[in-house]
């Protein structure tokens, strides 16, 4: 048995957003939810604006989010949201903005009092009264899929990770895909983020949850992405192969909304929080051995996803070398550490191999060490 559910309407094309006006209003007030330089630099915060004042809809820049969104800080912003009155969210950037976006949508409708029936940490349980406000995306990396996925992922400094929660009604209602908002990403953006896709494509078409449905379109978006390896080495793109690899991670988007994700994701938390290591840098360390133990128990499907790359296993695992150029150290004491805290994340029941702490450990041993 399996079952399939994407309500989000994604619009794929150069001037989707000034092209659609209509799809952009959610309602008469708007507070627009970004990155602190985003949403300027990739040009997608202009367009929003001049939609919005073209059809006079009275609006807010909230452009305070910073990477790896803490949940405090999306309390703040739900604050805000709630003083200003506004009825609809536009989240732009990559996935910190967008997945705050969905925490302030939630908070900025449901105030968190200590006490109460509804806390700030209670967002965890999906436990909130009230629908939280519409709201559309624009992504400017191509990368987490955040547009279409009904997670958020939030620091959280009380547990020192990183913690999703997962509510259908934080699906966005509309993504606009424009490949002109990524163009001008810092190549090692670029790199990190379609790494991460990949992640999602891989982890999703390979986890005990893939179905029909999810395989189907995760090899689709390796098929997509793969076509584009080379240009994320060389870093050469064009609007088009922009626009070509927003689909693909939309696409990844996608396949987790139906699959979730597995260790890489769990275990490369830890990274990113103790070692501020981009997440899809993170995630590519650790891919690469995942494929190779996924190969044991699953090797039609690990060579079904190679091939639809483009690439053998060795070849991708040469791209990821290559593509994630990390300095950082790690010692074995904090490998083991962190093992403790992904090995029992939710992630781990979904693995295609039996996992346990020592796996875990050998995993990270030889990503890292
Ligand atoms: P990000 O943290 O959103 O952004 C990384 C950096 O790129 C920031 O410094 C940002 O600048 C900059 N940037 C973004 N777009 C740009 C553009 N067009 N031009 C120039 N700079 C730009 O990175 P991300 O990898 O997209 O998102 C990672 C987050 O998403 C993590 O918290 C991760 O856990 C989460 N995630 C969510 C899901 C999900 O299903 N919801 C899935 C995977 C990952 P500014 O900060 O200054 O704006
Ligand atoms: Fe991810």
């Amino acid at each position: 048995m399996f079952n399939y559910l994407m309500p989000t309407k994604v619009i794929v094309g150069e001037n989707c957003v000034s092209e659609n006006p209509k799809e952009l209003i959610l309602g008469t007030k708007c507070m627009i939810v970004t990155g602190r330089t985003s949403g300027l630099k990739s040009g997608a915060l202009g367009c929003v604006t001049s939609v919005l004042e073209e059809n006079n809809i009275e609006y807010l820049v909230y452009d305070c989010i910073g990477n790896n969104p803490t949940i405090e800080e999306c309390a703040e912003g739900g604050k805000v949201a709630r003083e200003f009155g506004c009825d609809f969210l536009i989240g732009i950037g990559g996935g910190s903005p967008l997945d705050a976006c969905k925490a302030i949508a939630v908070y900025a409708v449901n105030e968190p009092i200590e006490g109460s029936a509804f806390e700030m940490h209670d967002i965890f349980k999906g436990n909130f009264a009230n629908k939280p406000l519409p709201m559309a995306a624009i992504p400017t990396t191509a990368g987490t899929g955040s547009e279409t996925t009904p997670y958020s992922i939030l620091t959280l400094h009380k547990i020192n990770n990183k913690q999703s929660f997962s509510h259908p009604d934080v699906f966005y209602k509309v993504a606009f895909l424009d490949g002109r908002y990524t163009l001008n990403l810092p190549l090692q953006v670029a790199r990190n983020t379609a790494i991460d896709a990949m992640s999602h494509l891989l982890e999703g078409f390979t986890d005990k949850k893939a179905s029909p449905a999810s395989d189907y379109i995760a090899l689709e978006g390796l098929r997509v992405i793969g076509k584009y390896a080379d240009n994320l080495k060389k870093g050469n793109f064009t609007i088009d192969i922009c626009t070509d690899l927003l689909w693909a991670a939309t696409l990844g988007g996608i396949v987790i909304s139906q699959t979730g994700t597995t260790i890489v994701h769990s275990m490369g938390y830890a990274l990113t929080y103790y070692k501020d290591i981009p997440h899809g840098m993170a995630n590519g360390l650790l891919l690469g051995e995942y494929l190779e133990r996924t190969k044991a128990v699953l090797p039609e499907k690990v060579d079904k996803a190679m091939a639809a790359l483009g690439m053998s296993l060795n070849e991708f695992k040469a791209f990821l070398k290559e593509c994630l150029p990390c300095d950082v150290t790690f010692n074995e004491q904090e490998l083991i550490k962190w093992s403790e805290t992904a090995i029992k994340a939710k992630n781990v029941s979904v693995c295609p191999f039996d996992i346990t702490q020592s796996d875990e450990i050998e995993i990270y041993k030889k990503c890292l060490l």
